[in-house]
């Protein structure tokens, strides 16, 4: 079932691509570049999800942030398109930017269109970055947000004293009595793996090139912990990243003995099952990608 597709040689990649429909649940497109999509399609990827996040400097009014929000749920849509992609986005004040109560709170009160947005298929991504108080302030009023309408939610674990950050966000959604089913906990590691198993929620994992996590320590995490409610996501940005993760991680773990039921859950049936309790997930997995001579601006 694998095939080597040229198209990927130009990279540098001596990638075996899968004949396996990809979903990516977790890429920050704006970041990435026409090559990143036509390698993404070439590997396999039909749909991927892009969350709220920060963008390299803080912004300074809540206007930037419903300019950005418009974007990746209107032009990063058209624009993916046109690579045989099909986008979706979530919404959200990112923890990372949540340490302005002020400015947090104008944000929330206009944020309403955009999570009402036909492409906007969860609120995320909240929760910590350095644990602070106004953080945990913009993570609970967003929590309520969601649940008041029944939207999937993306929580971000900290860098930074990541266990204790896990341990918080479990805490407050146990509290808050949150439907567990509804929230993936995203870029777990072995040490979070079980706090986050305890609970009902998803667990997320990032695969990065040099942090976060290897195909292979995903491969080992699916072993020990199973891959119910597990969804693997590449996650890339600005920093050294890869929008084809999840083909390594399909083929470190097609390597390492795992069938292939257990690898679609991964990267397919799970992100599936997560992203289809929003009404707005209707994925068209079958977009051809257009002549670039035909892309309009
Ligand atoms: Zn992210």
């Amino acid at each position: 079932m694998i095939d080597r597709d040229p198209r990927l040689a130009w990279r540098g990649l001596s990638l075996k691509v899968c004949n396996m429909t990809i979903i990516e649940p977790h890429i920050h497109m704006y970041s990435r570049t026409t090559d990143d999509y036509q390698a993404m399609y070439a590997a396999g990827i039909r749909a991927c999800v892009e969350p709220s996040f920060w963008l390299g400097s803080n912004r300074r009014y809540a206007g930037t942030f419903f300019d950005y929000f418009r974007l990746i749920l209107e032009f990063e849509t058209v624009r993916s398109r046109r690579f045989g992609i099909d986008h979706y986005a979530t919404v959200a004040v990112n923890p990372k930017e949540a340490d302005d109560p002020g400015l947090v709170d104008e944000v929330l009160a206009g944020m309403g269109e955009y999570l009402d947005h036909q492409r906007c298929v969860a609120l995320g991504e909240i929760g910590f970055n350095n644990i602070t108080a106004n953080e945990e302030r913009a993570f609970v009023q967003q929590l309520h947000i969601a649940a008041a309408r029944e939207m999937p939610i993306i929580v971000h674990t900290p860098h930074v004293d990541k266990l204790r950050g896990t341990k918080r966000i479990v805490e407050i959604v146990r509290a808050e009595g949150l439907d567990q089913g509804k929230i993936i906990i995203d870029h777990n590691t072995e040490e979070t793996m079980p706090v986050a198993r305890a609970t009902d929620c998803w667990c997320g994992m990032t695969v990065y090139p040099i942090s976060k996590l290897t195909p292979q320590r995903v491969s080992d995490i699916i072993r020990t912990f199973g891959s119910d409610r597990m969804i693997v996501n590449g996650s890339a940005d600005w920093g050294i990243s890869d929008p084809l993760s999840l083909v390594k991680v399909v083929d470190t773990m097609q390597g390492d003995g795992h069938d292939e039921q257990t690898i679609s859950r991964l990267v397919f049936d799970n992100a599936t099952a997560f992203y289809s309790q929003s009404p707005n997930w209707q994925p068209d997995f079958d977009i051809q990608p257009m002549d670039p001579r035909e892309f309009q601006r």
